[in-house]
């Protein structure tokens, strides 16, 4: 068979995506590569497909057991045979699992890393002809990606005791160069084809919003969604608490997620927002990898994460159907402190020793730094993560906050000369540069202890901005970094100035600064462009049948027992609604939709289709 027609009777798509046809006919070809997406762009058809084509099995190594049963079941649900092996399975389905294996049951068999090198495991793979080891997430192989696991080198050994090596192909959504080449490196990948693809999720729109109250933001936020389903994502357990129950207690249909909880209680939440029993899931970052729900319309983050990869993953689950979806993070200074401590006391990966746990915090740190970066900018949101990721973009993308905020210009320059000056003043008391905190206690005249031990309360600059708050001194020292007369030493986290503070110290230079308006200070033709994207998007007069296919969907889904988009994405009900096919031929044409599933389910939604044209026109 031919890959378009595979990719249209088992995928049901009519046409591949970026990159997905080079990297599948490398593949094809029985070359190594490497695949660079970001989260949503499609990666897993690019070994699924061949999976079909090759002979023999095609194992695929992927880190997060508790989706591995999900994937298996759409895949199947598609026709396609396909089975899995990890630790949360009982020795029992384990048993069948390997016998399967052995009798050729699979053409895609899903691995859990640490179950590679198992006694029983490499005995089965030694008469096994695998033709395809893929390499999922494979940014966990590097100490130097935000997801280090050191099973995953655990890859190297088996491939070793393997009697042939089968083509690598490797997959990840982390684009920096130091990742890539360590996928490559490590992995010993030959030769591989490399596509990276574009970033940019256009339909996504980003902001940033730095709220008095985010309980109250977040609420805001929410009452204007309420028909939407979302996820909110909080940096600790106890915010997830907190806010999940805020949430209840004012009549959403919220559901918890996060490692404290039981794993029962994890399935059946996660179950529950998949199958939109509950529409917002708050939850921390143990939530969502791999999770292909395709109806989320926002993502919004209470705290700043830890990196922009981990940002950009958890933000890119919103909107994975291509319609507008909004990606808000409610960002206060407090954020970085949480942050630097989560990082500081990680203990969730124990496999590793100290010197790697090191390397791995003093390279969280600076990814933390970026990560603030992105907070603080006042340029376009879209263009800093497009630039994190090493892709040329348009200057402003007028799809952010950023681009679509209103700016007042004012002019700062005393408050940069007393600023500035005092982090000169501090250094010639001193003899060494210190962090942003001494800065803005010095300015605003506190009484904190190192800072009078310091002798820095008789400095000529202390106390000179006492009326201001802290946050907004902190604000401004921002402004000053970002418009590049003030820097963070990378390494000591303290504040130097650089040679452009002369100009505004000795050269009577002026400074202003964009000051963002609050909402309520902006005309009303742009706080009505502020609202969500999602809220805003043109309605179509389909909205109705694809309530109604939904309905369907809802209906079989329960009849089965899997989660509804087992049965069909809600892009594939869209398409669904949009053309509102007659005839199986015409079903056949719907985006998502394949033979085997059509033969499934064709007729229950074509039936549906009828009974409400019918009704329609009555
Ligand atoms: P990733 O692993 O890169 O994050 P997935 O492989 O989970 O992304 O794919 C995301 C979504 O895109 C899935 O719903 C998938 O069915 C859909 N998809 C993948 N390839 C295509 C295609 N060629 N045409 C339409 N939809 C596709
Ligand atoms: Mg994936």
């Amino acid at each position: 068979m031919e890959k378009v027609e595979v990719l249209r009777q088992y995928f049901g798509f009519s046409s591949f995506r970026e990159g997905q046809q080079t990297l599948i006919d490398a593949v094809l070809a029985g070359r190594d590569v490497l695949g660079v997406m970001p989260t949503g762009g499609g990666k897993s058809l690019c070994y699924e497909l061949p999976a079909l084509l090759l002979p023999g099995l095609t194992l695929v190594i992927s880190p997060l057991i508790s989706l591995m049963k999900d994937q298996v079941m759409a895949l199947q649900n598609a026709g396609i045979p396909a089975g899995c092996i990890h630790s949360a399975m009982s020795v029992e389905e384990l048993r069948e699992a390997y016998r399967d294996t052995r009798f050729g049951a699979y053409k895609i068999l899903y691995i859990a890393p640490e179950r590679l090198l198992t006694d029983g495991f490499c005995a089965l793979a030694q008469e096994l002809e695998i033709s395809l080891l893929a390499v999922d997430e494979a940014h966990c192989i590097s100490q130097w990606g935000q997801d280090f696991r050191p099973s995953y080198l655990k890859i190297l050994d088996f491939l070793q005791k393997l009697p042939r090596r089968p083509a690598l192909a490797a997959f990840t959504a982390t684009a920096t160069a130091q990742v890539r080449s360590d996928i490559v490196r490590i992995l010993q990948l030959q030769d591989p084809v490399t596509v990276v693809t574009g970033f940019d999720r256009p339909n996504l729109r980003f902001e940033v919003l730095r709220p008095q109250d985010k309980r109250r933001a977040l609420l805001e936020l929410l009452e204007e969604r309420r028909d939407k389903s979302g996820i909110v994502y909080c940096a600790t357990r106890k915010g997830v608490e907190q806010i999940c129950e805020l949430l209840q207690s004012r009549g959403f249909a919220a559901s918890r997620y996060h490692a404290g909880l039981s794993p029962d209680e994890r399935r059946q939440n996660q179950e529950d927002y998949i199958c939109d029993r509950c529409t917002v899931m708050v939850a921390t970052n143990a939530f969502g990898m791999g999770i292909d729900k395709s109806n989320v319309s926002y993502v919004i983050h209470c705290n700043m994460p830890k990196s922009v990869e981990a940002y950009y993953q958890e933000a890119g689950r919103a909107g994975r159907d291509g319609a507008p979806a909004d990606c808000i993070l409610l960002f206060s200074p407090g954020d970085i402190t949480t942050a630097k401590y989560l990082i500081l006391n990680q203990t969730e990966n124990d496999e590793l020793t100290d010197e790697e746990r090191q390397t791995v915090q003093a390279q969280d740190l600076i990814r933390l730094e970026q990560m603030t970066g992105y907070c603080k900018t006042t340029g376009c949101l879209r263009g800093y993560l497009l630039d994190y990721f090493g892709q040329p973009h348009a200057p402003r993308c007028e799809n952010c906050g950023n681009c679509q905020a209103e700016y007042d210009l004012q002019d700062l320059t005393r408050e940069a000369q007393m600023i500035l000056s005092c982090v000169v003043r501090v250094r010639e008391t001193l003899g060494y540069y210190v962090g942003k905190t001494l800065i803005v206690q010095t300015l605003r005249g506190s009484r904190d202890r190192r800072l009078l031990q310091l002798g820095l309360d008789r400095l000529s600059t202390y106390g000179l901005m006492r009326k201001l708050s802290a946050e907004k001194v902190l604000a401004m020292i921002d402004r000053l970094e970002e418009a590049g007369y003030l820097r963070t030493n990378a390494q000591h986290f303290t504040l130097e100035p650089t040679a452009a503070a002369n100009g505004v110290l000795f050269g009577g230079e002026k400074v202003a600064m964009p000051v963002h308006l609050e909402p309520a200070a902006q005309s009303g033709e742009k706080k009505r462009r502020r609202k969500s994207a999602a809220a805003s998007a043109p309605t179509t007069g389909t909205d109705d049948l694809f309530a109604a296919l939904k309905a369907e969907r809802t209906r079989l889904a329960a009849a089965e027992g899997v989660p509804a988009y087992v049965v069909f994405s809600n892009a594939t009900l869209a398409d669904m609604a949009a053309k509102a096919p007659r005839t199986m031929e015409d079903f056949l044409e719907v985006s998502g939709v394949g033979e085997i599933k059509a033969a499934r389910y064709g007729e229950a939604f074509l039936k549906a289709i009828a009974a409400y044209e019918e009704a329609d026109e009555t």
